[in-house]
């Protein structure tokens, strides 16, 4: 049975629930902090939202450095 992270958007508080998919698929779900029915689902449970960009950035060329020269003024560095 897969846990659903959940926030709830009138305590703002967030919480996890383990439910089965047809559970999950009626959409009944309640906040257990103050028996809210306006809940959100969070998706960061599974972690594809993240690492892909993070890992672009860090790949990326930078202007300042170049494998050529150490100072960063050479004719390659630009
Ligand atoms: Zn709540």
């Amino acid at each position: 049975m897969p846990n659903y992270d959940f926030k709830c958007e009138d305590c703002h508080q967030s919480f996890e629930l383990r439910m089965t998919i047809e559970e999950m698929e009626k959409g009944d779900i309640s906040c257990i902090y103050c028996k809210s029915k306006k809940v959100k689902r969070l998706y960061n449970g599974f972690g594809f939202s993240s690492g892909k960009t993070a890992s672009l950035n860090h790949s990326s060329p930078s202007s300042s450095s170049c494998s050529s020269c150490s100072s960063g003024s050479c004719s390659t560095c630009r």
